[in-house]
């Protein structure tokens, strides 16, 4: 086994980590273990999960039930290819899926991570209107503040300016781009909101082939959380014009926002949906990419007939055997009373930011905690400070945020809250 000083000189030399640099890199942890809400470093510190490993670990790390559930199929089967083989693992975790998502959408496409996820359900839609003879309609609309993922596709759709992928800019196709929901989650409508999105609609109807937004939750464009009541005129005004509208659930789907998805908070479906990040409890990367009848018969009964897409890894056993096992788990356990709880708690022991010089705003939906800062977090002075608070805090632009597993209990939540207060209040 290596010691930590040759794992990091390991990694130091050969291993790049997330928008990381070689010749400027930040600090990175040994990781030796992790249990329940509790990640072990190699120097026997642990730290309280406050991230989930990005939305992921929803039922705490090396859940037994989940461990069963893959090393089973361990024993059974990996992997076989998708094309021409089937298997319960895939057949049944499709079935669950569209029980539990809005209702209409009856068809699932498996891919191996939400990029990809985003890509099918992009090209789902192009393919959905070549078929229908309206080849032209190519082009997405999307969000100001979007976030859909690192790969062509989703980077297209991606905010183009305060997003990730500015530089790779010239290479994308030409979207469109809404104003950013400036309703707030529990603010009055005013129909004022709904102008800019509902003029490029009508103005570009003829070649739109489908809206795409992450539901209530803009996740990495900045932690926003916006009105229903947009997301329901934005499914009528799609309705109207004839235009498709693509769900991505990938960060909120699975209650974290406090419904099972969050296109339940405005009771509307989507025609095509993307789940990933939870989908499997933070074990092995899976996503799927739902659509209603409309969209797959509309694919089958035109043009080439068939989707074109087709991962190698489509439908892992190993990993739809951890999906299932984790939508069973968190079915079965009253998630909705214990995400309320959390959400209560945040509100109450995150209130107290509020009156630091340093904070610009604290909101809470569901099962996350934003606290919002003046100025840009320095990620390099601000991580060690959450590590010697014994917690697991990555900040991101001006937001320290947290969204930590369904399994965190009061006290342990209290350390992550009051880990942060402590933090914020010393900038
Ligand atoms: C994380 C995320 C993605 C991309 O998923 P990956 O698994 O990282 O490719 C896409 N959309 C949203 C809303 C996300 O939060």
């Amino acid at each position: 086994m290596l010691s930590a000083t040759e794992l990091l000189e390991l990694d130091r030399e050969y291993l790049w980590h997330p928008y990381t640099s070689f010749t400027n890199p930040l600090a990175v942890l040994p990781v030796r273990s992790a249990q329940g809400v509790h990640i072990e470093l190699s120097d026997g510190r642990t730290l309280i999960d406050g991230m989930s490993s990005w939305w992921s670990v929803l039922h705490g790390y090396n859940h037994p039930a989940i461990n069963k559930a893959i090393t089973d199929q361990v024993n059974q089967f990996s992997h076989v290819m998708f094309a021409g083989f089937t298997h319960e693992p895939a057949a049944t975790l499709a079935k669950k899926l569209v029980e539990i998502t809005p209702v209409g959408l009856n068809k699932v496409f498996f891919s191996d991570s939400g990029s990809v996820a985003v890509e099918v359900a992009l090209k789902m839609a192009i393919q959905y209107w070549h078929s229908q003879g309206q080849a032209q309609r190519t082009t997405f609309l999307a969000l100001k503040n979007g976030y859909h993922g690192d790969t062509f596709g989703a980077m297209s759709v991606c905010d183009p300016h305060t997003g990730m992928h500015h530089l790779f800019h010239q290479r994308f196709s030409r979207n469109l781009f809404a104003e950013a929901p400036s309703c707030a989650f529990d603010e009055k409508w005013d129909d004022r909101h709904f102008n800019d999105i509902s003029n490029l609609i009508q103005r570009n109807r003829q070649k739109i082939a489908a809206v795409i937004l992450e539901p209530i939750v803009q996740g990495a464009g900045g932690m926003r959380f916006y009105s229903p009541i947009y997301l329901q005129r934005v499914r009528k005004i799609c309705d109207e014009m004839e235009v498709l509208l693509i769900a991505d659930e990938i960060a909120t789907g699975f209650g974290r926002t406090g419904k099972l998805f969050a296109c339940e908070h405005a009771g509307i479906s989507p025609d095509i949906m993307c789940v990933g990040k939870a989908l499997t409890g933070g074990y092995i990367t899976l996503a799927a990419t739902l659509c209603n009848d409309k969209v797959s018969d509309g694919i089958c009964n035109g043009g080439k007939g068939v989707f074109m897409h087709g991962p190698t890894y489509m439908a892992n056993p190993l990993a739809c055997a951890a999906a299932n096992a984790s939508i069973d788990l968190l079915l079965n356990n009253d998630w909705q009373k214990k995400v309320t709880n959390m959400g209560k708690q945040l509100q109450t022991e995150l209130a107290p930011c509020r009156t630091l010089e340093a904070v610009a705003d604290v909101r809470i939906l569901g099962a996350i905690g934003v606290v919002e800062l003046k100025q840009t977090a320095d990620v390099a002075t601000l991580q060690p400070q959450f590590v010697d608070q014994g917690i697991w805090v990555r900040p991101f632009g001006k937001l320290v945020y947290i969204m930590p597993p369904f399994i965190i209990n009061t006290q342990e939540l209290k350390k992550l809250t009051s880990g942060i207060f402590n933090v914020v209040s010393k900038l």
